[in-house]
């Protein structure tokens, strides 16, 4: 054998560099399911099925053109469950020349593939992720020298690089962003009646997966019920085209508003499709840019959406690998909680927890505005170990690929890596959850009380969380108001306190 490629379970793209050059009468494939991936974090079981059915559904594809694909199952019965340890035993039997693997999403597992090749004595060749607009060394130029890496900047940059939403060299419509334009809350009636995002049938690879997912772990937490994501590029396409014509002409005025019993609103839900590069966040850009132009989207909603991908999902790719390892060892605001056990149960009287929660273990999905300004924000303000909170968001949702979590997690939502991603902490009382929902109102607390029996949790500990990082927070511009506010403060007697 020539050459054997490794595909990951988020590398499932028949483009991928890791193909350039492939011959099927030289070359073949390997594919290992590894049950080390799914219990290193205890995984949600959609997360886990997601992956392997996609997974599944990719070897058939390549099988069925003639490609060799060497296949490791969960269930094949001497399966070691370690990604290091079945890619050296698949070194020892097909004795390749060198190995080929497209720069993987996670940190860990490109060091673990690393020592294996290492151990093996064999060459591997680490070729470019081509899903990404921006390359791993195009960001590092971009931020080489730069004092702050501000979204705002590199998203512009990658407007003008791509040509996305331009007239000439400038912005259509005169301006790089519309955020002051989006970002609304639903009306007191709520969203009305939603249209339900495509459902897409389970085949018999899927069934199958899912059978086996809830038999091997079955301990693991969240609920399979639901499972209804895409698993190949055709469903994935199918669920693009949905989003654009039902969903997308309100989402960035309402991508920050949350209501009970509506997990999905306008979001787009693509995100683990995009992740597992089931779908190319090219063709996402490209529909929701010619949606616009065909006049079915208003420029504000195009664009607001347009910003996540292209400015977001790139950007916080960038921080990783440009920060990683020491990254992930941040912890600026030296939280040291532990994190609450009803995370894994939603077992809470807090409404806006609770619903978040069970949403996420019933669905392994919650839009950005729950994951940051519900169980993020908790976490922050209760000053919860940011490792423990990166390890809960790394195995709860359908779509975490470290690459994409982790920076959202430590630097977005904690804080932790003390102002690299966000310029300063995303803190806020209940008020705020109060306005962007209706979570308030089924909730035995009142968000506009600090202090007393109904006092809300995140009030008190927003106010907490200032006082005691007053200090350090009063050196940022950006945080001054907020500090005022805490200064005119009546403190909390004594006897409050107790009460
Ligand atoms: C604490 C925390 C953890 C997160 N963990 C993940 C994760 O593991 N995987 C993941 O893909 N996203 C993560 N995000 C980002 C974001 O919340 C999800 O991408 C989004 O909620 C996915 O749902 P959607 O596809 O319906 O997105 P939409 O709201 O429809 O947004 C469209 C797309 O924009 C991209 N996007 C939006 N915001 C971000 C962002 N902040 N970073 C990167 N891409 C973004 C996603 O690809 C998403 O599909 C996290 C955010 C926070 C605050
Ligand atoms: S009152 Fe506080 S705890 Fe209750 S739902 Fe509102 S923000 Fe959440």
């Amino acid at each position: 054998m020539r050459n054997l490629v490794i595909v990951l379970g988020d590398q499932l793209n028949e483009d991928s560099a890791a193909f350039d050059g492939f011959d099927r009468s030289k070359d073949a494939v390997w594919m290992a399911e590894a049950a080390e991936e799914s219990t290193h974090v205890w995984s949600h079981k959609i997360r886990i099925a997601l992956f392997l059915s996609a997974m599944r559904h990719f070897e058939q594809r390549l099988t069925q053109k003639g490609v060799c694909v060497f296949y490791r199952r969960l269930d094949d019965f001497s399966n070691s469950h370690s990604l290091r340890k079945e890619l050296a035993s698949a070194v020892t039997q097909f004795r390749p020349a060198k190995l080929i693997l497209v720069e993987p999403g996670d940190y860990r597992v490109l060091s673990e593939l690393k020592l294996a090749a290492k151990k093996a004595d064999i060459l591997l060749e680490i070729r470019p992720d081509r899903t990404f607009f921006c390359s791993t060394d195009e960001f590092k130029s971009w931020a080489s020298g730069r004092k702050q890496l501000r979204m705002e900047f590199f998203y512009r940059e990658m407007r003008r690089k791509h040509k996305v939403l331009l007239e000439g060299k400038d912005p259509l419509g005169g301006r790089w962003n519309f955020d002051t334009e989006n970002r609304g809350s639903l009306p007191k009636s709520g969203p009305g009646q939603l249209k339900a995002p495509l459902q897409f049938e389970r085949d018999c690879t899927t069934k199958f997966v899912l059978e086996l997912v809830e038999y091997r772990f079955s301990r693991h937490p969240g609920s399979l019920e639901h499972f209804d994501w895409p698993v190949t590029p055709e469903e994935a396409e199918a669920a693009l085209a949905d989003f654009i014509e039902h969903r997308l002409y309100r989402f960035g005025e309402f991508q920050d508003a949350m209501w009970t019993a509506e997990p999905w609103l306008y979001h787009s839900r693509l995100s683990a499709a995009m992740n597992l590069k089931l779908l190319h966040p090219r063709q996402v850009v490209a529909a929701a840019e010619a949606a616009y132009y065909a006049g079915n989207v208003s420029l504000p909603q195009a664009e607001g959406f347009i910003r996540q991908i292209i400015g977001w999902r790139e950007y916080v790719r960038g921080i990783y690998w440009h920060y990683m390892p020491d990254y992930a060892d941040r912890n600026e605001m030296g939280a040291t909680e532990p994190l609450p056990k009803w995370f894994w149960t939603g077992k809470t009287e807090m409404n806006c927890l609770k619903h978040t929660l069970r949403q996420t273990l019933d669905y392994g999905y919650a839009h950005h505005i729950q994951r940051l300004m519900v169980t993020g924000l908790y976490c922050l303000l209760a000053g919860i170990d940011p490792k423990q909170v990166h390890e809960w968001y790394l195995a709860v949702y359908v779509d975490a690929v470290e690459w994409v979590e982790l920076p959202n997690t430590l630097g977005m939502s904690q804080y932790a890596d003390g102002g690299i991603m966000a310029s300063k902490p995303y803190v806020a009382s209940g008020k705020y959850i109060d306005r962007m929902s209706n979570y308030c109102s089924g909730c035995p607390y009142d968000p506009a009380q600090r202090e007393g029996d109904k006092a809300c949790p995140f009030t008190t500990m927003y106010w907490q969380y200032l006082e005691k990082h007053r200090d350090k927070l009063a050196k940022n511009p950006r945080m001054l108001l907020q500090i005022k506010n805490l200064n005119r403060l009546r403190p909390i007697t004594q006897s409050e306190e107790t009460l």
